[in-house]
């Protein structure tokens, strides 16, 4: 799997156009996507969905089946409502094939809905534009901030006014957000993706002979409106992912280096 860093935002994750994409956040214990199940991901609990796609959802039955091998319990499987019921069948059809009872937790979500993975941090999912019903997602701290007009009480003082009065902001604040399979509207449509630290965006294409119109037709988004919109994405670092399988590391990053300013490329990175 490949590694990113970046504060205290960490992935592992395998992500390649049409082959295999799945994202794990191990310090959090979620997932975005499960791809063909890499055995790093049988023990995160919770794994979010993009959409249906084989090289995003092919490993959903194994993930439930290694769980109960594991007796890990069954873990929850959030996807986008409308194949719930397919996929609730899929996992049932399996379990007869193996002749083995799974425990498996598949959850629909629409967007609009809030999953909360801990006390501060809640996970919701965007709509995105693709060639089927896909999710992006968006992890979301909750942070209680000083109002600026109390900034300079001490310690003391603050414990002791906020018994009376509320000292406080609640302040949403986007920490890591995926845009799963999508046409680049869901970065223009979601102000969330935009201010997110951390984007793993996709970017299916990166060159002429896959060009824009191409890109748009199969519902993915093409480096030419990545650069084009530069401007829009407010995040500290933007992953470029899903870059198609015609591409070889070597290529992508001379495209990079040519197509992005020096300043350009400190956010817009690929990782190898
Ligand atoms: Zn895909
Ligand atoms: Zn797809």
């Amino acid at each position: 799997m490949k590694n990113f860093e970046y504060k205290s935002i960490k992935v592992m994750f395998k992500s390649t156009g049409g082959i295999e994409s799945c994202y794990i956040l191990p310090d959090l214990k979620i997932a975005f996507d499960v791809g063909r199940c890499p055995v790093e991901l049988v023990d995160i609990p919770s794994v979010f969905v993009s959409h249906g796609h084989l090289d995003h959802a092919s490993g959903i039955a194994y993930y439930f089946s290694q769980r109960s091998l594991k007796n890990l319990g069954p873990g929850v499987m959030y996807v986008p409502h409308k194949i719930l019921k397919p996929l609730k069948k899929i996992t049932q059809l399996w379990q007869q094939i193996e002749e083995f009872d799974y425990k498996s937790n598949l959850t629909g979500l629409q967007p609009g809905d809030n999953v909360e993975i801990s006390k501060d941090l809640n996970v919701v999912p965007i709509s995105a534009i693709h060639r089927v019903n896909a999710h992006g997602y968006v992890v979301v701290k909750t942070v209680t901030k000083l109002k600026t007009e109390f900034l300079n009480l001490s310690g003391k003082e603050i414990a002791h006014r906020r018994q009376i009065e509320n000292l406080f902001n609640i302040v949403k604040q986007p920490l890591f957000a995926y845009s799963g399979d999508s046409t680049i509207e869901i970065i223009k449509n979601n102000e969330l993706m935009r201010k997110a630290t951390v984007l793993f965006m996709e970017c299916t294409y990166i060159d002429d002979k896959r060009d824009v119109e191409r890109a748009r037709k199969w519902g993915h988004t093409h480096l030419d409106e990545i650069i084009e919109n530069a401007d829009l994405f407010e995040n500290e670092k933007v992953v470029l992912v899903h870059l198609s399988r015609r591409y070889s590391p070597y290529y992508i990053r001379s495209v990079l280096q040519k197509r992005f300013s020096a300043k350009l490329q400190e956010k817009f990175i690929y990782v190898e």
